[in-house]
């Protein structure tokens, strides 16, 4: 019956993208309103991070706390020069695409979906 010490939902997962394979990161960031965060393992300066993103890939301010990395909102970013820890920034996935099924081909009529 042992549970983690951690917090919930803290601490990001290292995992290998199911599309593409490639390392991310996994994370439920924020508090209210939980992002679910799949970022690219590379860690960058939070001044090149910031360069590289724009309004659909978000970076994130990665802290080392004793339980493993931890992303966080990138409030340093007005300031992403003052920040001291790396950033990682959202996977851009270069796997096929996330459903092999397209909608319209389900043989399901309107009447019978199942939840
Ligand atoms: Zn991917």
């Amino acid at each position: 019956m042992g549970r983690p010490p951690a917090a919930a939902g803290s601490g990001a997962r290292r995992m290998r993208c199911p599309r593409c394979g490639f390392s991310v990161l996994r994370q439920l960031v924020g508090r209210r309103a939980a992002l679910d965060v799949t970022a690219d393992e590379g860690e960058l300066t939070a001044a090149a991070a910031e360069a590289l993103h724009h309004p659909d890939r978000l970076h994130w301010c990665l802290r080392a706390t004793r339980d493993g990395p931890d992303m966080r909102w990138a409030d340093c970013r007005r300031r992403p020069e003052t920040c001291p820890h790396p950033h990682v920034i959202d996977h851009e996935c270069t796997g096929p695409p996330a459903s092999p099924r397209r909608a319209r081909t389900t043989p399901v009529s309107d009447g019978q979906l199942t939840l």
